[in-house]
C-alpha cells in the first residue's frame, strides 16, 4: 500500500535538511524567524565527545542536545528527506507513518556525510562503525562482552582482548585511546585476567597518524600511544576481515573479534539525486555566500558541501564541527539580510589521548600532555550548546575523577524480551 502524501509549508519559509551540527545551528540562529528541521533523530550529536560516551566517561544522553530545546522556535519533522523538486520548491520527506511534501522559500541542505566504506572482503559484515551514538554505545557493550568472553576462557583470551582500529584520524585515535582506558580500568574487576596480555592496533594507509594536526603534535600523539603498547601500523591498509581475524596489506594476520572502521567519511548518497551541482567528491558546490551554485534560494553547508573560505583562498573548508558552526553563523545572517561571503580563520585543533593526556594547537600555542587534555576539555565545554548540557558534562567529568568506571554491559537496553518469553 502506498503511504498517503500530505503537504505543508516550512515554518518561516525556511526548510533545513539535517539536524546535525550545521543544520541545528542554522535553525537555532534564525531565532524567532523560525524554520522547519527535517532530521532522523530529535537531537544533535556533539561528535567530538562521542569517544567519551563510548568509554563511559560521559553518559551517552549528555553528548546529544535535544533539537526542540536547542531550537525552540523551529518545528521538527522527524523523518528522512528523499527527494527535491526545485520547480515546485518542495522536498519529499518520509516519516514513520506518512510522506510529506514540504514547501519552502529557502532551502538549507545540511545532510552531513556518511562513513566511507571500501570494497574490502568482510568489511560490511564484520567491522564496527564509529559515527553515531548507536555506534558508540554498541562499541562499548561489544568491548565489555569481549572481556566477559576472555574471562570465561583465560587460556584463549588474546583474540578477545585484541582490538584493531582502521583509520588514524581524530575519530580513530580518540576512540582507541578512550576504549583502551575503559579496558585498562575494567580489567581491575577481572581477577581471572590478571597478567593476560591485550593488544591494541592502529592501522592507517597514510604515512603518519593524525595528518590534520601539526607534525610535532602528531608525533607526540604517536609516541604516547606507542608508550602504552599500541601497535601503530602506518602505510598499511586492511585487506580482509572475518569474524575471527583481520588481514592487512602487508600480509599480517591478526586474530581479533573487534575491528573498528574509522577510515573517514564520504559524500551523502542522497546528494547525487537532488539535482544540485556537485564537485568531484560528490559534495554540493556553493558560492562564497553559501548559496548553491546557480541558485538564490538553495543553500548548503557542513560536511555535505564544498565551502570556499575567503580566509583560505583555494582551500575549501575541511569537514569539522568548528567550520560547520562558523558556516552556520554566516548562513543564518545571510538568510536574514544581504548575503555576504563566508570567511573564517581556524582558531586551532584539539584532541584527547585518554589518561589525562591530549594535544592542542590553539592560536599558534601548542600544548601537549595534561595542558593539552585540559585545553581540549575546556574547548568542548565552551562549544557545547545549552548551559544544562555543559553542567551535565562537567558533572560526569567530576564524578569520573573520584569514582571508578562503570562496567555494566547494557546491550539489552531497548530490546526487551516479549511478554511470552518472560
Ligand atoms: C566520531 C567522530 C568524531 C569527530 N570528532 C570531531 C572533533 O573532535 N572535532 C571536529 O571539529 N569535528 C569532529 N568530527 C567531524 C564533525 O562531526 C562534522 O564535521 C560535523 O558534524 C559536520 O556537521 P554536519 O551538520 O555537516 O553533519 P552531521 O553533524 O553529520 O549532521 C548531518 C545530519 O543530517 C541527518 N541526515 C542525514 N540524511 C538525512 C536525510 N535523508 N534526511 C534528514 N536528515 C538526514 C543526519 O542524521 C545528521 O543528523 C567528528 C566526526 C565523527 C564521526
Amino acid at each position: 500500500m502506498t503511504a498517503r502524501v500530505t503537504t505543508r509549508s516550512a515554518r518561516g519559509g525556511t526548510l533545513v535538511l539535517g539536524g546535525g551540527f550545521a543544520g541545528s545551528y542554522v535553525a537555532r540562529l534564525l531565532g524567532s524567524a523560525g524554520a522547519t528541521i527535517v532530521s532522523h533523530e530529535n537531537f544533535m550529536l556533539y561528535t567530538p565527545l562521542l569517544p567519551e560516551a563510548a568509554s563511559g566517561t560521559l553518559e551517552p544522553r549528555h553528548v546529544v542536545v535535544p533539537l526542540r530545546v536547542m531550537c525552540p522556535h523551529a518545528e521538527l519533522l522527524l523523518g528522512r528527506a528523499t527527494a527535491l523538486d526545485e520547480s515546485t520548491r518542495c522536498v519529499r520527506v518520509v516519516t514513520e507513518h506518512t510522506q510529506v511534501d514540504v514547501a519552502y522559500q529557502q532551502l538549507v541542505v545540511a545532510l552531513g556525510a556518511v562513513s566511507r566504506s571500501l570494497p574490502i572482503q568482510g568489511l560490511a559484515e564484520h567491522a564496527l562503525g564509529f559515527k553515531t551514538l548507536a555506534d558508540a554505545i554498541h562499541l562499548r557493550n561489544h568491548v565489555l562482552r569481549r572481556l566477559e568472553a576472555a574471562a570465561a576462557d583465560p587460556q584463549r583470551a588474546l583474540p578477545h582482548l585484541t582490538f584493531v582500529f582502521v583509520g588514524a584520524g581524530y575519530a580513530g585515535v580518540e576512540a582507541l585511546a578512550e576504549l583502551s582506558d575503559l579496558v585498562h580500568d575494567a580489567l581491575r574487576y577481572y581477577r581471572e585476567l590478571k597478567g593476560v596480555p591485550q593488544r591494541w592496533v592502529l592501522v592507517d594507509a597514510a604515512s603518519t597518524i593524525l595528518p590534520e594536526i601539526p607534525r610535532r603534535l602528531g608525533e607526540y600523539a604517536a609516541r604516547q600511544l606507542a608508550a602504552r603498547g599500541v601497535d601503530i601500523l602506518v602505510s598499511t591498509t586492511l585487506a580482509s576481515v572475518d569474524a575471527d581475524a583481520a588481514t592487512l596489506s602487508d600480509g599480517t594476520h591478526i586474530e581479533t573479534r573487534t575491528l573498528v572502521w574509522t577510515a573517514g567519511v564520504t559524500a551523502h548518497p542522497l546528494l547525487a539525486d537532488l539535482g544540485l551541482p556537485l564537485d568531484e567528491r560528490g559534495r554540493v558546490v556553493v558560492r562564497p555566500t553559501l548559496q548553491v551554485e546557480g541558485r538564490d534560494d538553495v543553500w548548503a553547508l557542513g560536511d555535505c558541501a564544498r565551502v570556499p573560505n575567503e580566509a583560505t583562498p583555494g582551500h575549501p573548508d575541511p569537514p569539522t564541527c568548528q567550520h560547520a558552526l562558523r558556516q552556520a553563523r554566516r548562513l543564518a545572517k545571510n538568510l536574514r539580510g544581504e548575503p555576504r561571503p563566508y570567511r573564517y580563520r581556524m582558531l586551532g585543533q584539539v584532541a584527547t589521548l585518554g589518561r589525562h593526556k591530549g594535544i592542542a594547537d590553539v592560536l599558534g600555542i601548542r600544548l601537549r600532555g595534561f595542558p593539552g587534555w585540559f585545553a581540549t576539555r575546556t574547548y568542548h565545554l565552551f562549544q557545547l550548546p545549552l548551559v544544562s548540557r555543559k553542567l551535565r558534562v562537567v558533572t560526569d567529568w567530576t564524578v569520573a575523577l573520584f569514582f571508578r568506571r562503570d562496567i555494566a554491559e547494557l546491550s539489552m537496553l531497548g530490546h526487551p524480551e516479549s511478554l511470552e518469553r518472560r
